[in-house]
């Protein structure tokens, strides 16, 4: 019998690894010149240059290539209905947002498509979204439902999600918004958050759909208040806590997160630096979502420089939604996190891999490359780590692992 199941000889590892302290390593975590033993799904050793490679039931040569963990996606609404096309180019026509909310655009389009589709259609299209990911090397993916604002539809939308991840070699976290927009069956927000707090959260609960509770925290979504009573009602059910905080305007959602021990406070540009260092006592990570401030032509940046002093993990996702990022490219997401808001290649790497584990709950098992993690990992053939930020569409990966089988 062999001793490991797979054996990557002859590459490069851009660990991602931190130290004993909790600080990320200097330089990508490398390992150069390495080999390394896989073993029932996780990584089970390293070997350096001259060691005595273990016997493998299947040995891969990496040809002086580069492994990184398994890319992770922690923030997408990946199912919904229909498509806001015709309304980017309204907008570009130059036609109102008035006349277009009057068309039927905004997100009540995209509720009004998403319940009206059927459950083969929504599955054929979050696929196609799926599939696009995982071509660039995702190995874990977020996805929130909250454009179906109704226990039926949110269900049914957690469990497409749910059933994407038993059908394709991917890790899928789900997370409940139901807490996203009213509904068109509510005239007020107080209404739809008691809808909230004692039908929608108890029951996708007690069908186990989903790992985490998120909110909209905004003047257009919902108030602290009402946000603060989904999290409690989220905490009583044991679910994990995040946020769509200080996107447009700074409500102090990301302090409200924190309060209540959330994995995540996402979008931020408006978090104030006085702010950031209650994200770092309660172990919250900021998620940065560069596509959504691209394609709003957003003008205000994240407080990098605070993040970065108070050493708060920064993990980068998608954000991938119809309306105010559509985008099926982590790796564009990647691109943009340092074009756009300055992050070195990288922050911008551990944001999508170790950062990002951290941001679901999972930082003890995915995103960095380190004895007994899951062995979800993409083998590259570039020249240096940097290269996987720098471009846009350059290099692809040669092999994707997913827990430890090749993809
Ligand atoms: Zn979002």
């Amino acid at each position: 019998m062999s001793e490991v199941d797979l054996l990557i000889s002859n590459v490069n590892l851009a660990s991602m690894i931190e130290t004993a302290d909790g600080q990320p390593m200097a330089d990508y975590g490398t390992m150069s010149n390495t080999s390394m033993g896989i073993k029932g799904g996780k990584i089970h050793s390293f070997y350096p240059p001259a060691a005595t490679l273990p016997t493998a039931t299947t040995h891969i040569d990496g040809n002086g290539g580069w492994i990184t963990p398994g890319l992770i996606d922690c923030h997408t609404h990946l199912v919904w209905g229909g498509n806001r096309a015709r309304e980017f180019e309204w907008r570009l026509q130059g036609i109102s947002y008035e006349e277009i909310s009057r068309r039927g655009g905004g997100i009540a389009s995209t509720v009004k498509a998403t319940r009206e589709a059927s459950d083969e259609e929504l599955k054929t299209a979050a696929q196609q979204r799926l599939n696009s990911l995982m071509a660039e090397g995702v190995t874990c993916v977020e996805i929130k439902s909250g454009y179906g604002l109704s226990l039926q539809h949110e269900t049914r939308l957690l469990r497409i999600a749910r059933e994407l991840g038993n059908k394709n070699a991917v890790a899928v976290q789900t997370t409940l918004l139901a807490a996203h927009a009213l509904p068109p069956e509510f005239s007020d927000k107080d209404s739809y958050i008691d809808e909230i707090c004692e039908h929608i959260i108890p029951s996708i609960a007690e069908l186990k759909l989903a790992d985490a509770v998120d909110v909209f925290c905004e003047g257009i979504g919902f108030s602290t208040q009402q946000c603060q009573r989904v999290f409690s009602v989220a905490k009583a059910y044991n679910l994990a806590i995040k946020g769509h905080v200080e996107q447009l305007s700074d409500l102090k959602g990301s302090l409200l997160v924190a309060k209540n021990a959330g994995l995540s406070a996402d979008h931020i540009e408006y978090l104030q630096a006085q702010d950031v260092p209650a994200l770092k006592s309660a172990g919250t990570v900021a998620v940065l979502l560069p596509g959504a401030f691209y394609a709003l032509k957003e003008q205000q940046l994240p407080p990098i420089a605070a993040l970065r002093e108070h050493a708060v993990p920064m993990a980068v996702a998608t954000d991938l939604n119809p309306g105010t990022s559509p985008q099926a490219s982590l790796r564009l997401a990647m691109n943009q996190a340092c074009v756009l808001f300055g992050l070195t290649p990288q922050e911008s790497l551990a944001g999508v891999t170790r950062d990002a584990a951290k941001a679901l709950g999972l930082g003890h098992c995915k995103g960095q490359l380190a004895v007994g993690f899951d062995a979800d990992l993409v083998l590259w053939d570039i020249g240096h780590p940097s290269e996987l930020c720098y471009g846009v569409n350059l290099c692809q990966p040669r092999e994707v692992f997913y827990l430890g089988r090749r993809r």
